[in-house]
């Protein structure tokens, strides 16, 4: 009997021991840059500060993580311990305040109730609802899966335009927006979300909003990751929750698990083949039903440009993110303007932090000659579960940068 506690005991701890993140700040220098490239964490979803001397990086280390922080000798500062509970906590200090300011907001768009984010439920729930009201105008199609995840869940998306339920790809160009490749970064979520909200509240009114629509088809996949994401409203139902690989045994990272081979399986740091790990990359590109969802439904379509939500680091990435060598001509004058009102910092992840291998943007410009960006949502402090109060701050700010990218395919074509 005793044995069986004590079995349990450590069973249940080492579960907790997974699940428990820290956010932990690393000063980078020259002297350990290398052997934090070694580590493999996810570095582009964190934030980090350029000084004189070197970088502070800030970013959330599952206890594994931290074991093998400590092992590489890498000096560190712990600056919230358990990080999941820090997230909730202040979630639900702020939620009343949130939901008064939102009152005269102007938007019919509400708080989700997983600390202020969408559950999995109100995704298809404000899915359906912009469908019924606003496809009475044809600005909007019914949500169409574009896939099935490992646990049976689909991975909806919906195209908006005017006559959206024609295909008018021969006259207007298409563009793409999707969020939640990473299943702990709700912030990319609403974000998207506000926008779609957006578009169909000011057709009428905003000229600029009706001329996209009216020349452009934009599809929206707020999210690719619905099993991750599900998984982190189980264990955290209030929010909060950090598990960020989809659920396909130990989990996928989604933005690892992208082609072609030869990025996928680049000869630098960037990507992890151990399994545990949270940049686990998979056994070969497209292995994962999420990114074989979004590979399938690309190629049925004309897409020439796509933002690819994430948080955090109030920073906007443009390929290549495996090598510091900036991929088209379009990237920077589109990055100048999408930051021209939010000011976030703009860069390759190489040059930024690190290179990554097997991400999206990188398959979409290579195999699909799609310009694609990557927006990371929020500050250090934001994190991944920012208060309910910043949701609909952090969504405006990027509103301009969603409509300069539907505006800038017409550059493409100079
Ligand atoms: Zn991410």
């Amino acid at each position: 009997m005793y044995r069986l506690l004590l079995l349990g005991v450590v069973v249940f701890s080492c579960l907790f021991a997974e699940n428990r993140y820290s956010m932990v700040e690393i000063y980078v220098h020259e002297g350990n840059a290398e052997k934090i490239a070694d580590l493999s964490f996810s570095m582009e979803c964190t934030a980090h500060q350029h000084s004189r001397n070197g970088d502070i990086l800030r970013l959330p280390l599952t206890a594994n993580e931290m074991k093998r922080l400590q092992q590489s000798g890498v000096s560190y500062k712990v600056i919230i311990d358990d990080l999941s509970s820090f997230y909730a906590k202040r979630s639900q200090e702020d939620l009343e305040e949130a939901r008064n300011e939102l009152r005269d907001s102007g938007t019919e768009m509400k708080l989700g109730s997983m600390g202020g984010y969408f559950t999995v439920e109100e995704v298809i729930e404000n899915l359906d609802y912009l469908s019924e009201k606003y496809g009475k105008k044809d600005l909007i199609t019914i949500k169409k899966s574009i896939g099935k995840t490992a646990n049976g869940r689909d991975i909806y998306m919906v195209k908006i335009s005017d006559n959206a339920s024609q295909d008018e790809q021969k006259t207007e160009a298409q563009v793409m927006y999707t969020a939640a490749h990473h299943a702990c970064e709700p912030a990319g979520l609403m974000t998207v979300f506000y926008f779609m909200y957006y578009i169909l509240e000011n057709y009428e009114t905003d000229k600029r909003v009706r001329n996209i629509l009216d020349n452009r088809e934009l599809f929206f996949i707020p999210l690719v990751n619905p099993d991750g994401y599900a998984y982190n409203q189980e264990t955290n139902p209030n929010g909060g929750g950090l598990w960020r690989k989809n659920r396909n045994k130990t989990g996928v990272d989604p933005n690892r698990n992208y082609g072609p081979m030869k990025y996928w399986n680049f000869k630098n740091k960037g990507s992890s083949d151990d399994p545990e790990d949270s940049t686990y990359r998979g056994t070969q590109p497209f292995s994962e039903k999420e990114t074989q969802a979004i590979r399938n439904f690309v190629a049925t379509k004309n897409i020439r440009l796509n933002l690819n939500y994430h948080a955090f680091g109030n920073v906007v990435y443009y390929p290549w993110a495996h090598k510091d060598v900036i991929a088209s001509p379009h990237c920077l004058p589109l990055v100048e303007r999408m930051t021209r009102f939010n000011d976030y910092s703009y860069g390759s992840s190489d040059k930024m932090i690190y290179p990554i291998r097997g991400d999206a943007d990188d398959w979409f410009l290579e195999e699909q000659n799609i310009l694609s960006l990557t927006p990371e949502v929020g500050s250090w402090w934001d994190g991944f579960w920012p208060s309910p109060k910043r949701i609909f701050k952090m969504a405006k700010e990027n509103v301009d940068a969603n409509l300069v990218t539907a505006e800038y395919v017409d550059e493409l074509d100079k």
